[in-house]
This record gives structure tokens, sequence and C-alpha cells, in this order.
């Protein structure tokens, strides 16, 4: 790809709303829920189509190089076996962490998202920068020296550092 795509130069909710269009129109068979009225989806419903994509954009160039190749297996299952393709249900940080759940998934797929999310462990979720697990204490995420809540330590050395002497 020549430059950066649209969706990384605008602003949060621009970017947001240009990422989720991108990934509708170029990976269908993976994204059909998020293209979808909501009023069409009755029992359908999944947290994809209510929430969007649930992770800041520094993960976004991650998710969709996974996209890309989940979707080029769908081609093939789609060839044979239209019910059979794999659609995104939710995908979401979690206790620092990318999670994405699909409806179905084979080897070849949990190979793709795996490797996905331990590519995000170590990316600065807000500007994709190195970054590492910090908490503060109560929330975890996975951020850049710059990027990190004010407070926050690396994981590491929070679940490392020696208890507090008990009082007596
Ligand atoms: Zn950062």
């Amino acid at each position: 790809m020549n430059g950066k795509p649209l969706w990384m130069d605008l602003t949060r909710d621009d970017a947001r709303d240009q990422f989720e269009q991108h990934l509708v129109k170029s990976y269908p068979l993976l994204f059909p829920i998020l293209s979808l009225p909501k009023e069409q989806l009755g029992n359908g419903w999944m947290p994809i189509s209510g929430f969007g994509i649930e992770c800041g954009p520094g993960w976004w160039p991650i998710l969709d190089e996974a996209c890309q190749q989940i979707e080029a297996i769908n081609r093939k299952i789609a060839e044979t076996n239209p019910d059979s393709v794999i659609i995104a249900h939710q995908i979401k940080e979690k206790f620092g962490g990318l999670r994405f759940y699909t409806n179905f998934c084979n080897d070849e797929v949990d190979a793709i998202i795996r490797l996905a999310e331990e590519q995000c462990s170590k990316t600065c979720e807000s500007c994709g920068a190195l970054g590492k697990l910090y908490t503060t204490g109560y929330w975890l995420s996975t951020d850049c020296e710059k990027c990190k809540r004010d407070g926050a330590i690396d994981y590491e050395t929070f679940v490392n550092q020696p208890e507090e002497p008990e009082k007596s």
C-alpha cells in the first residue's frame, strides 16, 4: 500500500467509521454483519453490529492484515460451502489484549488470529508504536511509554514487586 490509508489520517471517530467501512468493503464475507442495519439482524444480533471494532487505532493495521488473510480463506470456502464462511462476531480489547471472535474457526484461521493477538500484545493500542502491557493496578492496557496512563507501570514490574510488609 502506498502511503497511509485514509482511515489512519482522520480524527478518531471519523477514522473508526472509515476503518469499519474499509473492512466491510474489503472483506465482505468476514464482515456481513457490520454492514447490515440493526433492524435486519433480529436474533442474529452480535456485539460487532452494535459496537463495531472495539479497539484502538494502533492495532488496526494488524487487524487489517489478519482480516485480509481470513478473507482469502473465506473466498476458498465460499466456492464450495458458502454456509461455512468465517464471520466476525466481536473484535475488542480485553485485559490489555486483542480478542477476535468468529462464528467458526479452523487451524488456519486460529493461527492468523493468534498471531494478530501476539502482535497486538507488543503494539501500543493508541499509536501503533512498540508497546507493552501496563497497569495502573486496576486497568490493564498495551501502550508505549508516551501513551501510557498517568501512574501506570509496566505489568512485569507490577507483578514482581515485593509485597508490602504486613501491618502488625
Ligand atoms: Zn503510543
